[in-house]
């Protein structure tokens, strides 16, 4: 077995859809970034190239690429669930924490889980917060994710 974590924040802004989870999320702003900006699913997938000891999500899918422009983030994991299952090894569990001061994410949780089956991971537990008000996220400039996972050998 491996385990593995990861973590990423994105700035909110105007003008961008709010993508959390695969899911699109009514808010009057969007997270920044070179993809969909899913700070959530970024985590996730970091944490599972930590798991396969292959670096890090700007290894893989570098913000200088235009392939990567606008990327959906749910794609991108499918395609690190899929490099997983080449090295021999399937996501079992992935376990994550959404952090933001708002919206309320709490209702998109069950949509934003079904949006993350569908990239072969076989089970995710996810968990929105807030901040409390503190730091970048509690003043509400941005969006943060942490996510552990668990892949299991399977030749
Ligand atoms: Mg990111």
């Amino acid at each position: 077995m491996r385990i593995g974590f990861g973590y990423d924040s994105h700035r909110l802004v105007e003008g961008r859809r709010l993508i959390l989870g695969g899911v699109e999320v009514p808010f009057k702003q969007g997270l920044l970034g070179h993809s969909d900006g899913d700070a959530l699913t970024h985590a996730i997938t970091d944490s599972i190239i930590g798991a396969l000891g292959l670096k890090d999500i700007g290894t893989h899918f570098p913000d200088t690429d235009e392939r990567y422009k606008d990327a959906s983030s749910v794609m991108l994991l499918k395609s690190i669930v899929e490099l997983a299952r080449t090295k021999g090894f399937e996501v079992s569990w992935v376990d994550c924490t959404v952090i933001a001061e708002a919206p309320k994410l709490a209702p998109y949780v069950d949509a934003m889980k079904d949006a993350l089956l569908q990239t072969g991971i076989q089970g995710v537990n996810i968990k929105a917060k807030t901040n409390e008000g503190m730091g970048f996220v509690g003043r509400g400039e941005g969006i943060a994710a942490y996510a552990v996972c668990l892949l299991r050998e399977v030749g």
